[in-house]
């Protein structure tokens, strides 16, 4: 097995790049970079070339970037790390955001779904559930309907596949209320203040998605601005209120019935303060990100028992072992998939997402960094980390030639064999760094 291996050392190295992603995409390919004269436009000399046949592995190995933490850990990780540092940017400043953020009012807020029927919840109040039983946390019936055949699974599902719109139509309304508060119309708002906001998509058991969001206010250039002084986090806390309240995303008529969107009553309100002046009543910096960072790598999958990918054919179900709840969710998903009129919410291709097509984590443009830029800066890192290349002359700016075909994905079990025995450093924060372990 070994000799298929090739040099040990190298394919190590190339493995380790990958960071333990354990389905990677291959590619086949080259990428040339060459210096260019900016004045003449001459090609100079060849500041890197990579041939992907000439590469350990045979082929070049990318991350699979997948977010799930049910379909490869070590991504799913990466994809948690950097929305954890995505969101503390946004709340203390760092990575090309101003500290200045800490200073600016700053709340924490959950937006859930209304009900579409009674569901069996843990006892509260010192009430035990309707059924009579007294659920326990683990208890796989919490979150499902009391009486399936009335819960209204078309209004779930539907509700998730409008989560999205419902958010937009509530961010438009907060800064129009929060312009109100602070006595200034609409236009003059933009040049005094501006709302950010983070947030991800979670489910809850019942299988509705929920978000979650740090919402700020800032000047009217955004972090890097001082917000006016009439900004406070009450004013921010009771925007919030008025705006989810009164947004409402008016959906399709199934079967003559008209179906309209509103969020849940259940609306939580929290502000955060930064950790040194934390009394232990608000939330820290450090929680509210924690708790964005964990959800941002969970999908419908882990709370309620579905999927973690597309299905193609609703007789795939048979072989899933999942609740009877998440069955019924995907089933109506699917039935409502197939009627024209729906046909803009694509619920077949999100049926094991129990309709909701939006994204994970989103973020207003002015919250902080994007996790493409700090992808961006893993990819720098690397590249700095390989081959030295040729310095740039003045006057001389680059071109890159490069061509890559998709040549399948995952590793050979030599590889994986090879991966697994590669070791996480301790305690590394930012760029996951892997040492080779001794191999005889
Ligand atoms: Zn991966
Ligand atoms: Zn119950």
């Amino acid at each position: 097995m070994l000799a298929s291996l090739g040099t040990m050392p190298e394919l190590a190295q190339q493995l380790s790049g990958l960071g333990g992603c354990t389905h990677p995409v291959r590619l086949d390919g080259h990428r040339t970079e060459c210096a260019v004269n900016t004045t003449t436009g001459e090609i100079g000399n060849v500041l890197h070339h990579l041939d992907s046949a000439a590469l350990p592995a045979g082929q070049l190995l990318v991350r699979c970037n997948n977010r799930r933490a049910t379909r490869c850990a070590a991504c799913a990780e990466t994809y948690r790390r950097d929305t954890y540092h995505l969101i503390t940017a946004g709340l203390r400043g760092g990575k090309g955001t101003s500290e200045r953020v800490a200073t600016h009012p700053r709340v924490f807020a959950t937006f859930t779904a209304p009900g579409f029927g009674p569901v069996h919840n843990r006892p509260s109040g010192g009430r035990d559930c309707r059924c009579g039983v007294r659920h326990d946390e683990q208890d796989p019936a919490l979150g499902t309907p009391l009486d399936p055949n009335t819960y209204d699974y078309e209004a779930a599902v539907l509700w998730n596949a409008h989560a999205g719109a419902l958010w937009r139509r509530f961010s438009i309304y907060l800064r129009r209320e929060v312009a109100k508060r602070a006595g200034l119309t609409q236009r003059e708002f933009r040049h005094h203040a501006r709302v950010s906001f983070a947030k991800v998509a979670e489910y809850q058991k019942r299988g509705a998605v929920h978000f979650h969001a740090v919402i700020r206010l800032d000047g009217p250039e955004g972090g890097d601005t001082s917000p006016p002084d009439w900004a406070t986090a009450e004013l921010l806390t009771d925007a919030i209120r008025a705006a989810a309240t009164s947004a409402c995303v008016e959906g399709p008529e199934v079967d003559g019935r008209a179906h309209s969107f509103v969020f849940g009553r259940q609306l939580d309100v929290r502000p955060i303060r930064s950790a040194d002046f934390d009394d232990g009543q608000d939330l820290t910096e450090r929680a509210v990100a924690a708790y964005i960072a964990k959800y941002a790598t969970k999908g419908a999958e882990t709370a309620t028992g579905t999927l973690d990918r597309p299905i193609r054919f609703l007789a795939e179900l048979a072989q899933a072992r999942i609740t009877d709840h998440a069955q019924r969710m995907i089933r109506t998903t699917w039935a409502l998939g197939a009627r024209p009129e729906l046909a803009d919410l694509r619920l077949r291709a999100w049926a094991h997402m129990l309709g909701f097509r939006g994204h994970f984590s989103t973020k207003s443009r002015r919250y902080s960094t994007t996790l493409g830029a700090l992808r961006d800066a893993r990819a720098d890192w690397r590249r700095a980390q390989a081959a030295p290349t040729t310095a740039l002359q003045d006057g001389e700016t680059t071109l890159v030639l490069a061509h890559w075909v998709f040549a399948g994905t995952g590793l050979s079990h030599g590889e994986t064999w090879l991966a697994a025995s590669l070791e996480a450093a301790p305690g590394t924060e930012g760029e996951p760094t892997w040492t080779p372990v001794a191999t005889s």
